[in-house]
């Protein structure tokens, strides 16, 4: 998955929670963002990557890339770092609550991808696909950027009624309606 991918992933699963909990904020949405952007650290040519050379090459010598970053001791890690910071930096629970939200989300994005990935390392090697090798992608695919321009519909749509803040009622007819804007956005691209 390109960070494109990965951040309309998090932004689409995550927006209608922050803001039918009332916990939508700037900080929120930033530790969201770095979040998910962060286990790809282990590849110098990813998006953070790029911006942390020297870090990143270190982690990708050390770890590979989809290695100690793409398991579940990291997400153990990162939920340790973010209590931490809760309860001795004072950092609101729901900003550290949406880092956590973005890092796990990532991994769940990158289990997708037609190797998966290996959840259980240091302990174990091998590689899970969370679409039982039927549902998956390749990273670039045209299948992947079908998912990037449904995602960024359905986020359109999420953020054009969240003024109104959802009630049950929009949600119910938020498929129908996802998959209006899904085929609208399929047309403009194929046009
Ligand atoms: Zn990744």
């Amino acid at each position: 998955m390109t960070y494109k991918t990965h951040l309309a992933l998090s932004l689409t699963a995550t927006l209608p929670v922050m803001s039918l909990t009332g916990t939508l904020s700037g900080g929120g949405i930033a530790a969201l963002a770095l979040g998910t952007l962060l286990p790809d650290i282990d590849e110098p040519g990813s998006w953070i990557g790029r911006r942390t050379r020297g870090i990143s090459d270190m982690m990708n010598r050390t770890f590979g890339h989809r290695g100690m970053t793409h398991s579940l001791v990291a997400v153990g890690v990162v939920v340790l770092l973010m209590v931490s910071l809760v309860l001795l930096l004072n950092v609101p629970a729901a900003v550290a609550a949406a880092f956590i939200g973005g890092y796990s989300l990532h991994l769940m994005g990158d289990s997708f991808s037609k190797s998966g990935i290996a959840w259980l390392q240091p302990f174990k090697n091998k590689k899970f696909q969370s679409g039982f090798g039927v549902v998956y992608y390749t990273t670039g695919s045209m299948v992947e950027k079908l998912l990037l321009v449904g995602l960024v519909a359905v986020l359109v749509y999420i953020v054009s009624r969240m003024e109104l803040s959802l009630s049950l009622a929009d949600i119910y007819r938020l498929p129908g309606e996802i998959w209006y804007s899904f085929g609208q956005a399929v047309g403009r691209l194929l046009d």
